[in-house]
């Protein structure tokens, strides 16, 4: 077994798995000086998700919108432990974590398992993406989650263009190769289908004029319109500018099967009658959302007041997973009544955070009161005596507010996509959700990119991102194959 080299044995040992949004909010805010500190996770970087879809065509280089873990935790009041490895076991029974790490030496890979035994234990690993068993997904998809999904997408589409520039190819070959089929009309296939329509529009149809009249991008969506959770006035208006942006958006159309070059689905008519479509593609990015890791649900397997919960793991209102002690989950592991999104992972990561320090200073309070109770016991004089009970008292009533923990209220800012054309939409939330205002075009764009930037995590992030779309501004957007 392994633990944090030379922990203090006066504190209690915190492991926190992952490093994306809930866990790195949390760490961020943490006082890692109250207690053994270990984080797990095979990234070591936090990623700045929202402007992944960008790092597909260029617009911002992936490095833009990594922040490394060690740059996090080096900041911190006392040492942080990091371990780039994967938790594959969780003993909520025995409080140990089983971890596997995997190496590259030599080009031989070698991985080990190591365990760690802790004390308290926060989850934020995240979701995997969901292909709901649809045969042929998992093989000829390409998804959009981390950065090497954007590097393969980023890499297939110049593939595919410069395979489609030979001269042989006859029309049918060419016209695939330059169809891109984004499968999921939530925000993430959206943004991603607005970025690859404005590379064609302001790069890559200069660069390859021979492609314009072949190359296109269809977006697919199983419900009768694209970004659901958005008000029905911004998806009206993402429909029409997506029209203008000659994006092919097919709703009430499901997928059903996909091989290597054909996208099989079923497309519900006006009439309510059904037909199979099929669209042979060249490229297939797949957005359809999240479904819970594997460690997740071995876990959740494993605890019963967990055996209803398909999505993630149930907590309860402090985040507590349900049928344990010691272990909290935030983020796109868990199932609640929340959208799984950066926001609600980072508000709760810093509601754990202010927890913790609660409860080290709770700890510190009961510490300082038996002291001060052996004072007021072996007090010699009167004065003294008196002294050390008022200091009980105060304390005693510092520690009561420090133990009246307040549950997580999550409070909704709005939601903000990007629609192609230097164009987004927005979802406003003012005064906790009591107001609400919707809007949507160039000056929502300018808005959405000063949001962005001012969310980056660290301001050389800040800078790299403000950098990155003035290089484009200027040159354009590179269309070499790396
Ligand atoms: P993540 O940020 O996914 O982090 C999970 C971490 O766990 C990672 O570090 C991962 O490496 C690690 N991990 C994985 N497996 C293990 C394991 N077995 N052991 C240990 N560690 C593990 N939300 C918004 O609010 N606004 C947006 O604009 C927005 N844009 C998005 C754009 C895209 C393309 C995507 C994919 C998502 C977007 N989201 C957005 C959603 C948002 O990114 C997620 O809700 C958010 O990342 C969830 O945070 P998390 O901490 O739960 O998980
Ligand atoms: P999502 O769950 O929001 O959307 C997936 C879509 O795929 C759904 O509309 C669903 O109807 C559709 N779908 C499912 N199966 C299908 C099939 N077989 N054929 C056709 N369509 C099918 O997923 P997402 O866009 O990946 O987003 C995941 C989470 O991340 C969400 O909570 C989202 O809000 C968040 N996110 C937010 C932003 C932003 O705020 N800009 C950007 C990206 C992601």
């Amino acid at each position: 077994p392994v633990d944090q080299p030379n922990p203090d044995p006066s504190k209690k040992t915190l492991v926190i798995l992952g490093s994306g949004w809930g866990s790195a909010s949390l760490l961020k805010k943490i006082d890692a000086s109250q207690y053994n500190i270990i984080v797990v996770s095979p990234r070591n970087f936090f990623l700045f998700t929202p402007l992944l879809p960008s790092c597909t065509t260029g617009t911002i280089e992936h490095r833009s919108i990594m922040e490394p873990i060690r740059a996090i935790i080096r900041n911190k009041e006392a040492s942080v432990t990091y371990y780039e490895a994967e938790a594959t076991n969780i003993d909520y029974e025995n409080k140990k974590l089983v971890i596997k790490e995997s190496a590259n030496h030599d080009r031989e890979q070698i991985s080990s398992t190591r365990t760690i035994d802790f004390d308290y234990m926060v989850i934020g690993v995240g979701a995997q993406n969901s292909t709901f068993g649809i045969p042929g997904v998992q093989d000829n998809a390409c998804f959009l989650k981390e950065i090497p999904d954007a590097q393969k997408i980023r890499q297939k589409i110049m593939d595919r263009i410069e395979a489609a520039s030979f001269k042989n190819l006859d029309d049918e070959d060419r016209k695939r190769l330059l169809h891109t089929v984004v499968v999921g009309g939530g925000p993430t296939g959206v943004e991603f289908a607005a970025e690859l329509q404005d590379f064609f529009e302001e790069d890559l149809k200069k660069w390859i004029p021979e492609i314009a009249k072949d190359f296109k991008v269809t977006l697919v969506e199983a419900l009768p319109n694209v970004l659901p959770s958005f008000s029905k006035q911004l998806i009206e208006y993402t429909e029409k500018t997506f029209q203008a942006e000659k994006i092919t958006v097919l709703t009430k159309t499901m997928v059903k099967k996909v091989t290597s070059d054909v996208v099989t689905a079923e497309a519900t008519n006006a009439d309510g009658t059904k037909e199979i479509i099929e669209l042979p593609y060249g490229l297939l990015v797949w957005a359809t959302g999240n479904s819970a890791r594997p460690v997740i649900r071995d876990l959740m397997s494993r605890i019963p007041a967990q055996k209803n919960s398909r999505r993630g793991l149930l907590v309860n209102e402090y985040l507590v997973v349900e049928g344990t002690e010691g272990i909290w989950a935030v983020g796109d592991c868990t199932a609640t009544k929340y959208a799984p999104t950066a926001q609600v992972a980072t508000q709760q990561g810093i509601y754990l955070a202010g927890l913790f320090n609660q409860l080290a200073h709770a700890v510190t309070l009961e510490e300082e009161i038996t002291q001060l109770e052996q004072i007021v016991k072996s007090a010699t004089n009167e004065q003294d005596r008196k002294a050390a009970l008022s200091e009980v008292d105060s304390r005693t009533r510092r520690l009561r507010r420090s133990r009246s923990l307040l549950p997580f209220e999550y409070s909704h800012q709005g939601s903000l996509a990007y629609i192609g054309s230097d164009r987004a939409v927005a979802d406003l939330s003012f005064w906790g959700n009591s107001s609400n205002f919707a809007t949507g075009g160039s000056l929502t764009y300018l808005f959405w990119r000063s949001a962005y930037v001012s969310m980056c995590f660290s301001t050389r992030n800040k800078l790299l991102v403000i950098m990155d779309w003035l290089k484009v501004k200027i040159f354009g957007r590179d269309v070499s194959r790396e």
